[in-house]
């Protein structure tokens, strides 16, 4: 067996007890867990302070001397534990309030000791409580570096005795055993390019790091070993996918992509859309399944991509289906892409919920016999009975509303699965998504439509409201249309409609019929009842909706220009950026009005300056993944990728790319590692995908 793969039981000082206790409290089991559970901090304990030189502060501090005297003293409520410290010159107290008995039987007096901790000071008289003691003939024995590991711990732990000495021990013990067993896993040609240290030094200085110097090479090479592996593991995983999974080949662009490409487009393609529908032209044509990710900012146009690719799989005899996360933005798509195609041979149908009966029948018989064309709809695309003849691509707008499992079930409707397009307006930030969605190709729409203009974002408090009002008031006249957006948070749900309620009564009192006509839409209305009052405002028979988040997605009404968000300090970034991007669709200056009462906290406030001074979506993504850790904004599904042992996704930005751009070109080059200099990379990624966790792979 792997020796790093036995139990820390077996490690001198640990024992039974307290090995279930670091099993359970950090999931350390092996050698080899141990190993890898890098410290949070170090402290430098190069530096021994004189008793009669110590700092008038609470400094960290390390002495030597020796106890001379012990002590109890009785205290309101039980009694503390005092040693006198000596080092010949002056005298400190080392303090225990707890633990008194045990420590008491160890302590050795007359005998040199190093201590560590905090200072604390009564006037003149230094005492530190709880110091980390160390016997000097001990401490000298197992003295590895200057800069000694802080490791992360619990409470009970330290109650329980298990102390930072006693860790550091741990592993110094490790280190005994194990030394010189970390075989190195990179290329020789690697290590020298990058100038990265060996692999043994690395884990050897990342727990008693020689220097500070020393301590950053070694991190820096685990960072890139830890993300290098990642990113090798995706990139195979991806080239081994197109390898085995076959696709249809769309061989021809035809007679509807040029009619509608020749006659029908309303507008020129931007520079990214053109660039984007190549890139999946190509995919649907090698014969391999496509598996795109396409990523656009809102409003940035990918709908007619999606379009346009649907055209291409139809020239070639195979129907699509376009899923979409409402039935409101189902039915927009339903309803654009009818328009657009208007004239021409295309057979389009709209699949929702709401969809019943004989209709719904029609629509399954024109699927099987393959009469229909293109499918529109809303998660029931997916069901079980819907039966496609030939379904040759499958589009998901807005995936990060659909789960991976979902994802999945298209796959299995066919013998060949079809090419998958997955659009995302969620901008992610691109280290992100390599981490993530590494395996997925990736398209960027990062141009918007000519002519738009920058949609103003202005932050204003409930004083400001009238001016507000008064605002609205202006646009309205001048034709265009209002979106008042509340929030609608689960926990909070009663409240929540009161506010909406409220708001839209203090709104109708200010905007009366029949000069204005007010649209509400919320999450507990019927289906028919929210699309009717949906398609008002579309149609621009009222001038303002008055709606909760359901409108967050998708939804394209380029008439309306002003997006007010009430409590905007209770959305999260990415859902304010999704509102805003409601507006500023047409032609005319778009507003984008955050209303806010003046408490909320430093998080919220970041928040809602962001939106103020920028509306570039990847620059709000970063700021989001800052604020939230990758773990939060990608959900649970993915996290696994995420929990990383070393490396730190937003600090360690350069180190990825640096490792994605090798993982790449090796397996370009040499994708079964067969070449000598390989060699140590074939046999890890063997190790590693036999195991699945990155880090259990060394030997
Ligand atoms: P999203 O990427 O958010 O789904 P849409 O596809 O809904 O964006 O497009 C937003 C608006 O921009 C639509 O009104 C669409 O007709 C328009 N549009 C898209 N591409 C272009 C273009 N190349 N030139 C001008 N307008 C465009
Ligand atoms: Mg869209």
């Amino acid at each position: 067996m792997d020796p790093l793969q036995t139990s820390i039981e077996y490690l001198k000082g640990i024992g039974p007890n307290r090995a279930i206790l670091l099993r359970e409290e950090l999931g350390l089991r092996t050698y080899q867990d141990l190993l890898h559970f890098f410290p949070n901090r170090y402290i430098d304990r190069s530096r021994f302070y004189p008793l009669n030189e110590l700092p008038k502060n609470n400094a960290e501090v390390q002495i030597k001397g020796e106890i001379i005297q012990i002590k109890t003293v009785p205290m309101k409520r039980g009694k503390r534990l005092v040693a006198h410290f000596s080092d010949g010159n002056s005298t400190l107290e080392l303090v225990w309030f707890r633990g008194h008995k045990w420590i008491q039987e160890q302590l050795k007096i007359n005998t040199p000791y190093v201590a560590f901790g905090r200072l604390s000071w009564y006037g003149n008289k230094p005492n530190m409580p709880h110091p980390e003691l160390t016997l000097a003939t001990e401490y000298e024995a197992t003295k590895m570096g200057a800069l000694h590991p802080v490791y992360p711990s619990t409470e009970k732990l330290i109650n329980k005795g298990v102390t930072q000495r006693i860790m550091k021990q741990m592993l110094y013990n490790l280190f005994q055993i194990t030394g010189n067993q970390f075989q190195e896993n990179l290329p020789d040609y690697l290590l020298k390019e990058l100038q990265l240290i060996s692999r043994k030094a690395a884990i050897i200085n990342a727990h008693f790091p020689k220097d500070t110097e020393t301590l950053t090479q070694a991190q820096r090479r685990l960072k890139f070993e830890e993300l290098f592996y990642i990113q090798l593991q995706l990139i195979q995983k991806n080239r081994l996918q197109k390898q085995k999974i076959k696709g249809y080949v769309f061989e021809k662009v035809g007679a509807t992509f040029n009619t509608y490409f020749n006659h029908h487009l309303p507008f020129e393609l931007t520079g990214a859309q053109q660039r984007v529908i190549k890139e999946i032209r190509h995919d649907m044509g090698t014969g391999k399944q496509m598996n795109r990710l396409l990523q656009g900012d809102v409003g940035s146009g990918k709908t007619i991509v999606a379009l346009l690719s649907m055209l291409i799989a139809n020239d070639n005899n195979f129907q699509s289906c376009l899923m979409a996360p409402t039935e409101i933005l189902a039915t927009q798509h339903y309803q654009s892409i009818r328009e657009a195609l208007g004239g021409m041979e295309i057979n389009v149908a709209l699949l929702t919920g709401s969809v019943k009966g004989a209709e719904r029948r029609t629509i399954f018989e024109a699927l099987a016999e393959g009469s229909l064309h293109l499918l529109i709809g809303t998660h029931a695309v997916i069901e079980e009975k819907v039966q496609f003849k030939n379904l040759g691509l499958a589009i998901i707008d807005e995936q990060h509303r659909f789960g991976v499992a979902q994802r999945a079930k298209l796959w299995k409707k066919n013998t060949l699965p079809p090419h998958v397009l997955v659009m995302t307006a969620t901008p992610i930030p691109r280290t992100l998504a390599m981490s993530v969605y590494g395996d997925l190709d990736i398209s960027i729409i990062d141009e918007l439509p000519p002519g738009r203009k920058e949609i103003k974002t202005v932050l204003r408090t409930d004083a400001k409201r009238l001016n507000v009002f008064q605002f609205i008031k202006e646009e309205i006249a001048k034709g265009r249309q209002i979106y008042v957006v509340y929030p609608l948070i689960q926990e909070s749900e009663k409240m929540d409609y009161k506010d909406l309620m409220d708001g839209y009564e203090s709104l109708a009192r200010t905007f009366p019929l029949p000069d204005y006509q007010i649209s509400i839409v919320h999450g507990k209305m019927k289906p028919a009842d929210k699309d009717y009052e949906m398609q008002r405002f579309v149609s621009g028979k009222t001038q303002i909706m008055v709606a909760t988040t359901v409108i967050e997605v998708g939804v394209n009404v380029p008439n309306a220009s002003v997006m007010i968000i009430e409590s905007a300090e209770r959305f999260g970034l990415s859902q304010l950026h999704q509102l805003r991007g409601r507006v500023g669709r047409g032609a005319d200056q778009s507003y984008c009005i955050l209303m806010s009462g003046n408490k909320r906290s430093q998080e919220a406030q970041t928040r809602l300056q962001t939106m103020v001074q920028t509306n570039d979506g990847f620059e709000i993504a970063e700021v989001d993944l800052r604020l939230r850790g990758p773990g939060d904004l990608m959900g649970t599904q993915q996290s696994g990728v995420l929990q990383l042992k070393i490396a730190d996704l937003l600090k360690d930005q350069e180190i990825l790319k640096t490792a994605r751009y090798f993982a790449k070109k090796i397996v370009e080059m040499d994708p079964d590692f067969a070449a000598i200099e390989h060699q140590r990379i074939g046999q890890t990624y063997a190790k590693i995908t036999a195991h699945k966790n990155i880090w259990n792979y060394i030997s």
